[in-house]
């Protein structure tokens, strides 16, 4: 299967219901330029030199979303030009992405890191650690922060029934902080889950954006 097919495949079972992001971590340009001329615009990366020397080489008009874990030190490379910040698991990246962005004259669009999974290795936040942070003092400072929605990611595990569960629970506290912190600002609209594994499982629990690599792409080398 070509990556061209692969993309129609994927695109043929989201069938309009997400936003799909083309996850192309460790892959080539020409990948990426073959989903390009199948017409794929949203491409996620997880590290910044990689995110930032595409951005540098690839058409223009692609929305590149940083969908890994981000330093607070690296925020500057990538905010004059980055879509969607997926991974903001601490207040003081929010504060980071914040300065960068006024730097910039320019919002940051996030996402809200929620911790679902059972591992303990994955980022994230509590739903009670959020709704402690996100007080109107924090929130009046985040003037060039614009806080789209939430993200997480599910238990690495073949159990449906679990993965299931931590979709629902990402979308449970969507809908708490929507209906509270959020409940004033129309912007609050994103849940970004759902991987290769689990996308179809991810929309069917209210995922907006799944975040696809190796279905479109092929398996990753990282050797
Ligand atoms: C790599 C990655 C993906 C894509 O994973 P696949 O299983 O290849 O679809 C999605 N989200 C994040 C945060 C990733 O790091």
């Amino acid at each position: 299967m070509s990556i061209q097919n692969n993309l129609q495949a994927v695109k043929e079972q989201i069938n309009n219901r997400a936003l799909l992001v083309a996850v192309s971590k460790t892959k080539p340009n020409e990948d990426l330029m073959e989903a390009y001329n199948a017409g794929q615009r949203v491409f996620g990366e997880n590290k910044v030199q990689e995110l930032t020397a595409k951005h540098e080489t690839l058409p223009k008009d692609i929305e590149w979303h940083m969908i890994g874990h981000l330093q607070s030190n690296k925020v500057k490379y990538i905010a004059p030009f980055v879509s969607l910040i997926h991974g903001v698991d601490s207040e003081k990246l929010l504060k980071t992405i914040n300065k960068e962005g006024k730097k910039n004259d320019r919002k940051i669009p996030c996402l809200l890191q929620v911790h679902i999974a059972e591992e303990e290795t994955k980022f994230g936040f509590s739903e009670s650690e959020l709704l402690t942070m996100l007080n109107d003092e924090l929130l009046s400072t985040l003037e060039f922060v614009e806080i789209k929605g939430v993200m997480g990611m599910a238990t690495y595990t073949d159990n449906t029934d679990q993965i299931r569960k931590e979709f629902a629970s990402l979308k449970q506290t969507f809908d708490k902080l929507k209906k509270s912190v959020f409940a004033s600002n129309d912007n609050f609209t994103e849940i970004s889950m759902g991987m290769s594994g689990d996308y179809l499982l991810a929309i069917e629990e209210g995922s907006t954006m799944v975040r696809v690599g190796s279905s479109i792409f092929g398996a990753r080398n990282y050797h």
